[in-house]
Parts: structure tokens; sequence; C-alpha cells
């Protein structure tokens, strides 16, 4: 069909990745996966709703979700139940569902190169067949993946049934001629980032999200290399302030993917953040540069170095020195 040679997928995560260093291509470190083991556990929900045939059925829901969320923790079983609760509102329980979707592939056959996007159902409905993602995270399909299933499929319409939002949204269909422009320089990009050596570190804040930091020696880390059977948690500025209040709090992020309750004020980033992180980073190089860094984490002198920094107001303990505190494993 291709002629000798099936066509080299592009995947739009990997090019990312070869582009800001090629070395983070490859097999990921054993990491957790925590939302991708949500979005898996309710498509198994959904599948089943659609599936055991009684979708009105309060105690079906309450069969399935027994069985397939009572292994996961009360936290992310509440939020699996949640998902699980806006599907069934945004979806009608009397559709008919076609769960052996096909993936919408676009073939350049010049570069013999593919891209694919990944759909979970098809519905037909009155004004034609509908192509739906489940989303269970932030981000809806990309202009990119858009273009790309647009091009393969003129008839569909692609849909995001976005979970975390309570929301439908059909995806936009670009012009001809847009699609093509986009996927041209996709295309250019990944014949561009494929040139070179791909095992070249491009060291640099990408590492952060890189999913092979334990096999690579260049991954940022105080005070000594990193094997490969080192387990890494990124502990950001707010988790470390998170820390003196609730543990849990500041690792349910790092572990487990827990997204952020804007309601609570989550997102804050005040001046007061600023300053905890300007103070954080005078902290830690000067640590860095010592040949002695204890008396750097001596409580007195964050204590001053805080009532200098932050005023004249009364002199408490901040959550930025007890976390601090914690994570050099001193009490105050
Ligand atoms: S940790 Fe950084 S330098 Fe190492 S492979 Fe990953 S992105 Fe590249």
């Amino acid at each position: 069909m291709y002629g000798h040679e099936a066509p080299e997928p592009v995947r739009l995560w990997d090019l990312d990745r070869m582009e800001l260093c090629p070395a983070s291509l490859g097999p990921g470190s054993q990491l957790a996966k925590p939302q991708l083991e949500r979005w898996k556990s309710v498509h198994q929900a959904i599948v089943a709703w659609h599936a055991e045939g009684e979708p009105e059925s309060e105690a079906a829901v309450a069969d399935i979700c027994d069985r397939l969320f009572s292994f996961w923790d009360p936290v992310q079983r509440h939020m699996l139940e949640d998902l699980f609760t806006a599907y069934r509102r945004l979806h009608p329980a009397d559709s008919t569902v076609d769960f052996d979707a096909q993936s919408g592939v676009f073939v350049d056959t010049d570069r013999n190169l593919s891209l694919s996007v990944g759909v979970q159902l098809e519905v037909q409905t009155e004004i034609g067949r509908e192509a739906v993602r489940i989303k269970t995270g932030r981000s809806g399909t990309s202009r990119v993946e858009a273009a790309a299933y647009y091009m393969h499929d003129e008839k569909s319409t692609l849909v995001d049934v976005m979970l975390a939002h309570d929301d439908r949204v059909n995806v936009p269909r670009p012009t001809s001629e847009d699609g093509q422009q986009i996927l041209s320089e996709i295309f250019d990009r990944h014949a561009l980032a494929i040139v070179g050596q791909r095992r070249v570190r491009h060291p640099g804040l990408h590492c952060y999200s890189c999913p092979r930091p334990a096999r690579c020696g260049q991954y940022p880390t105080i005070g000594g290399d990193v094997s490969y059977r080192t387990r890494t948690v990124r502990v950001s500025k707010t988790h470390l302030a998170k820390l003196a209040h609730c543990h849990r709090s500041a690792g349910w992020p790092a572990l487990y993917g827990i997204p952020k309750d804007e309601s609570r004020g989550d997102d804050e980033d005040d001046s007061h953040g600023l300053r905890v992180g300007s103070r954080f980073h005078t902290t830690i190089a000067a640590a860095l540069l010592a040949d002695d860094p204890e008396p750097l984490f001596d409580m007195n002198s964050l204590q001053s170095s805080s009532s200098m920094n932050e005023g004249s107001g009364p002199r408490s303990r901040s959550p930025f020195m007890s976390g601090l505190s914690a994570l050099h494993g001193r009490d105050s």
C-alpha cells in the first residue's frame, strides 16, 4: 500500500523531546504514571457502562465503581467517580456507541511519514458521525492532531469529551490549506530533528519533564550522581512551603499528579511566593558553594534572613523555613 516500507510514525511528544534533547528519547525510567492509570480506569468504566446494557441503573453504576475503582486510594477514587459521572452526564445513555473506533492516521506518502490520532469511540448522530476522544486532563486535541485527523477523515466530526471540565468540545476543522501547512511544518521539524546524533545530551529546564532522568548523568541534582536505582521526586518551592503544613498535600501533586485545586487558591503566585523562591535560591546557591553548608541550615540564621527579607512584622516560623528544615532532616 505504501510502497516497500511502512511509513515511519511521527509522535508529537517524541518530536518535542528530540528537539530539546536527543538523549531523552528511548525507554523511560520506571516512573509512576498516575494520570495514565486513572485514564485507563475511567475508560474501562465507560466501556463497562455501555456494554452492560443498564446505563440508567444506579445499582449498575455503583457496581462498576466498586469493581473498577475500589483498589484506588480514596482521593483518586473520588476523582475517578467524578470523571465517570461527568461522562454519563455528557454522553446520552441511549446512544449507540462503537468502541472499535479506528485511529485517524494521516500518511505523507512523499516523506513516508505518518501521524496518528487516537479515538476512543464513535457515535452515529442525526447530523453525522462523531469520533470521540475521552480526555481526563486539561488539554484537548491540538491543532496538529486536528489537522492530521481531518486530513485523514473529511466526513466525521472530532469531539473532545473533557471530563475534568464537564464539557464537550467540537474540535475546529482547519481549511485544507491550513491543514497541509500545519502538517508540512511538523514533518519538516521531524526531518530536521532526526538529523544528527540521537545520543547527544542537551540538559536544561526540560530535564524536569524528561522520562529517563535516572539514565542520564546530566540530570541536575544537589550533592551526588544519580544511579539507575535512584528514585527522584521533583519538589517545587510551593511543595516545599506546603511540607510545613501537610506532607500529603506536598506529595500528592508530585507523586500522584493530583491537579491543583484552584478554588482553594492553589494557583496563587503572589509576592510572598516570589520572596520564598528568591530566598530558596540564595540559600541553596550558598550551600552548594560552601565547604561546610551545615551552618546555612541553622534555624537562627534562616530566621534572621527571613525577617530581613520580610520587613518588620512579628517573627514567626515561615512555611519556607519549616519546609527547608524538614527537607534537610532538621527540626526547629
Ligand atoms: S535528563 Fe536532561 S540531559 Fe538527560 S536525557 Fe533527559 S533531557 Fe537530556
